[in-house]
């Protein structure tokens, strides 16, 4: 990606970004200008294999490892990434995981392990980000607000969806908790934002996507008429996280070839 250098001498940590969408932001903030942390929780191959590509391509990462679930891991990922970047400019909440089962099916522990991952996981690193926006000197800031913290959040923050509930409510609560902490901490020009993805083409969603007969289902519910790429979202995190959004916050960001338009409408009702 060839992008203008809007973040330049920012430090942004991207969480889960071994894969997916994660890797698809680090890669772009990177080529921003910002110096990344990619953060990954079991697969520390995929994320040293994207430093090492982020690098090659002229830009600066690291990678470390950290189950944002945990609050520790959280606290040491923030003081590592200190220790590296000397400060933290922008974090992309972005783990998050599925474990799908219809609600009669649904054990305690896949309604647990998902709100754990995708809506505790982004408190932790949401909390941590203010603090450590907080305790920055002032003087040498990158950018005009004093932090961006960038919520990875889902069409399904919206639209309701059957055998999903735990995912749903997750992200539900994502786009509450990005409002609700953007209404907070808005008067310290610390700006808190969510893109919602759609169906992007990457590990969680395979079935949804890998043969022709899903893709044809998946494209019905899609107006644009193409699945979306990991660098769709990747550009519009940048764009949030950048000055150029300086006077955006508490929105969330719609990345969806239109899903979320209620595409069934479109010749019913
Ligand atoms: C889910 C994907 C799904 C997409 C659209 C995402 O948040 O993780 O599995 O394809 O929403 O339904």
């Amino acid at each position: 990606m060839n992008e203008t250098p809007v973040l330049k001498g920012h430090s942004a940590i991207v969480t889960g970004a071994s894969s997916g969408i994660g890797a698809g932001v680090a890669r772009a903030m990177a080529a921003a200008g910002a110096s990344v942390v990619v953060n990954y929780h079991s697969d520390a191959d995929g994320a040293n294999g994207l430093v090492r590509r982020i690098v090659g391509d002229g830009g600066t990462a690291i990678a470390l490892g950290a189950d944002v679930s945990d609050e520790g891991e959280v606290r040491k990922l923030f003081a590592d990434a200190v220790s590296a970047f000397g400060r933290v400019d922008v974090v992309v909440a972005n783990s998050g995981v599925q474990q799908d089962a219809a609600i009669g099916d649904m054990s305690l522990d896949d309604w647990r392990k998902v709100i754990d991952v995708n809506l505790t996981g982004q408190f932790l690193c949401m909390r941590e980000a203010v603090r450590q926006f907080r305790s920055q000197p002032n003087g040498a800031r990158p950018a005009r607000s004093m932090g961006a913290i960038v919520a990875m959040s889902s069409v399904h923050e919206l639209i309701p969806w059957a055998g999903h509930v735990n995912y749903a409510a997750a992200k539900g609560g994502v786009r509450m908790l990005t409002r609700s902490l953007a209404q907070e901490v808005a008067s310290e020009r610390i700006r808190v934002n969510a893109v919602a993805p759609g169906a992007i083409r990457t590990p969680i969603n395979t079935e949804a996507w890998d043969t022709d007969e899903a893709l044809a289902k998946l494209l019905r519910l899609i107006p644009y008429g193409r699945i979306g790429e990991p660098e769709d979202v990747a550009r519009a995190a940048v764009w949030l996280a950048s000055d150029a959004a300086d006077y955006v916050t508490g929105t969330t960001l719609f990345v969806d070839g239109g899903m979320s338009l209620y595409p069934g409408f479109r010749d019913n009702g």
